[in-house]
């Protein structure tokens, strides 16, 4: 079901879009969510980190536009979109693990602020929410909300302290000491935010701001706010499109 090329009759799946920073804790809340609600769940960030995995691979400079978009051409990009299964490759290699690691991190910026590379990532974002089989697909980024799915009837901003924010990335990467990993998400917010605010909810878009909740808590505040936006007569999220 995780191949693109797989369609499945029905109605449009529901986009539940969720944007927010680095350890905004958004990845794992998006996935969680997905998860409660039988929907699919999409990382949009992963086609920019494979991207950014490529053009290392191929010894391009990642802070030149021109070799990005030249180096575009040639990527291979497959995402899956379940929750419970989740896998990223570039050609015949999967790159789950290693588009996290932190010279990724350090050059992907580089690669999202090209304009070529965003559209042509949106539209494949577009065209793997419609095929995804799924009744809905929890769609997670930084210009989800605004750019990608902006008429999507749930738009959420999660948003951390950014204290908070570094402390949650420090815990995932144990090859790195606390203040680099500060550093380095302060650096690369610094940089994505010249290309999308991320930081300011849009209109219409509903802020959650977990730096008082724990996981579940968060969880449970993403949900609450899906329910009520889709308790619309017409639409209810655990029915539609099943
Ligand atoms: O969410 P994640 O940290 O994996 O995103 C990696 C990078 O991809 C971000 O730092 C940003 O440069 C880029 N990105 C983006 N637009 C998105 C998702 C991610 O520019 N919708």
């Amino acid at each position: 079901m995780t191949d693109p090329a797989i369609t499945k009759p029905g109605p449009d799946p529901v986009v539940v879009a969720i944007d927010g920073p680095a350890g905004s804790g958004k990845s794992s809340v998006s996935k969680q969510v997905a998860r409660r609600l039988g929907y699919g769940y999409l990382d949009t960030g992963a086609a920019y980190r494979a991207l950014a995995w490529h053009a290392l691979e191929r010894g391009i400079d990642t802070s030149d536009a021109a070799s990005v978009l030249d180096v575009s051409g040639d990527f291979d990009y497959a995402i899956s979109l379940d929750p419970d299964a989740y896998w990223v490759r570039v050609g015949a290699s999967d790159v789950t693990d290693a588009i996290r690691e932190p010279r990724v991190a350090d050059a992907v910026s580089g690669v999202a602020r090209v304009p070529a590379v965003r559209e042509s990532v949106n539209a494949l974002f577009r065209a793997l929410v419609a095929r995804s089989g799924r009744p809905g697909v929890v769609v997670e980024g930084r210009d989800i909300t605004t750019v990608v799915a902006p008429d999507a009837p749930v738009r959420i901003l999660l948003t951390a302290a950014p204290e908070i924010r570094a402390a949650r990335r420090s815990a995932e990467l144990t090859t790195q000491d606390a203040a680099t990993v500060a550093a380095a998400l302060h650096q690369r917010d610094a940089s994505d935010s010249a290309v999308v605010d991320f930081l300011t909810a849009a209109p219409g878009v509903e802020v959650v701001d977990s730096t008082p909740l724990d996981f579940d808590q968060t969880v449970d505040a993403v949900l609450g706010v899906i329910q009520a936006a889709l308790s619309a007569p017409t639409v209810d999220p655990l029915q539609t499109g099943a």
